[in-house]
């Protein structure tokens, strides 16, 4: 059995999304901003995706500026709140320990330049604190910038409270949603977002399309210099058939969110009771508010990559944390920040799901794992020596 359960890495490009994009790269080559019938043509379409991504996160269509990626909406949105920050002279930002690399260096890049951020805890369960949130604001924050949902542990953040809240401060709030669009619902206006980066290969649209919302009042300054596209903001002929392919992907898992969210969950939460029953296991991120098709395990006495590496050879394609830390011999930045000791997060296993994913695929994994947990811990040195401090578990 073949098993891709790495969507929190990327997923596969929907039947709706290639046939989105199939047109633009046949008869509606077109640049759009050509005055010719087929730049009318391509700017039309354009206009179109526009639209619908505007309305999957109920925002206007003004407010959309389509990016390369998630992490140059990330760049962007960061780069930006802290700029006009410093022009009104506020120079404090606040953010959390768990955010993805694409938020954590370009927030580094900006202590360097003279800002100051408060990376808020976000304890065992992996969520920040509202009333911590509110504690660390100062006179001089300029910019919150907190993730909807984590792609490592899944975790949601209170996204709304904290919305409202700095909307009540007059702070500017960026979310990185980029595992959130068309997985859970987002509402930029009931959740009081100003600024949210979203990207389309985490929701079955190519690699390399994403999009900014920046609630409109907010003078964003150019990212790219260039031609007038995305109202001058960012030069660049449009990728017109990657961002018609997001807008039919959006659309597509925004009109059957719910259903979607109902079978992930259901696999998610079996594969959560399965993997629970192995000794020594630990479920990471907060039971009561996670994504659909996130979950993490770690399991003592093992390392992360070996049971990967097991798993892959019986056709499980699945993760030790996030694909941009893979490689590296450190353990995740986000299990550390839940306050696992370095031991434990290195055995760590993300298994993350989508709607493509079947129960009998939930099955197969679960009659894997245990089986390869087992056989890595019984040549594990590590085992071994916790053996001595306490009974076999898999002696009967
Ligand atoms: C994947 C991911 C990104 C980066 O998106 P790209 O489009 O791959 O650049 C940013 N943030 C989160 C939470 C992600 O999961």
């Amino acid at each position: 059995m073949f098993v891709y359960a790495d969507n929190a890495a990327t997923t596969a490009v929907s039947k709706t999304a290639l046939e989105a994009m199939l047109p633009a790269l046949h008869e509606m080559y077109g640049n759009p901003s050509s005055l010719h019938q087929k730049g009318r043509e391509a700017n039309m379409a354009l206009i179109g995706a526009r639209e619908t991504v505007a309305k999957c996160l109920n925002a206007s269509p003004k407010e959309i500026y389509f990016t390369g990626c998630g992490t140059e909406a990330d760049n962007w949105a960061i780069t930006e709140g802290a700029r006009l920050g410093a022009l009104a002279g506020k120079k404090h930002i606040i953010s959390d320990t768990i955010e993805h690399h694409a938020v954590l260096h370009t927030l580094a890049k900006l202590e360097k330049q003279g800002f100051e951020v408060t990376y808020l805890p976000v304890h065992s369960n992996g969520i920040v604190r509202v009333e911590e949130l509110e504690a660390a604001i100062r006179p001089d924050t300029c910019l919150v910038t907190i993730m909807f949902s984590n792609n490592e542990i899944g975790t949601l953040q209170p996204i709304r409270e904290i919305g409202a809240i700095c909307r009540s401060r007059g702070i500017l709030f960026h979310t990185d949603a980029v595992q959130a669009v068309g997985h859970v619902p987002v509402d930029v206006e009931a959740d009081h977002i100003d600024m949210l980066s979203l990207s389309g290969h985490k929701f079955h649209a190519p690699k390399g399309v994403g999009a900014l919302y920046c609630r409109k009042g907010i003078k964003l300054k150019n990212f790219i210099e260039g031609g007038a596209q995305e109202r001058g903001k960012r030069g660049g002929t449009e990728a017109i058939p990657a961002i018609l392919a997001m807008a039919a992907a959006m659309q597509e898992s925004c009109e059957h969110l719910p259903e979607n969210m109902a079978h992930v969950t259901a696999m998610r939460d079996k594969l959560i009771e399965g993997l629970s029953k192995i000794p020594y296991s630990h479920c990471n991120g907060d039971p009561d508010h996670k994504a659909p098709g996130i979950v993490s395990f770690c399991f003592e006495g093992i390392e992360g990559e070996s049971l990967l590496l097991r798993l892959d050879l019986a056709g499980i394609c699945a993760s030790s944390g996030s694909a941009c830390t893979s490689g590296s011999l450190d353990p995740s930045h986000v299990l550390l920040a839940l306050g696992l000791p370095h031991e434990i997060a290195h055995g760590s296993l993300r298994l993350s799901l989508c709607e493509y994913n079947t129960m009998e695929e939930v099955d197969y994994i679960l009659e894997q794992v245990p089986q390869v947990v087992k056989t890595l811990r019984q040549m594990s040195p590590v085992w071994m020596h916790m053996l001595e401090k306490m009974p076999d578990p898999y002696q009967d």
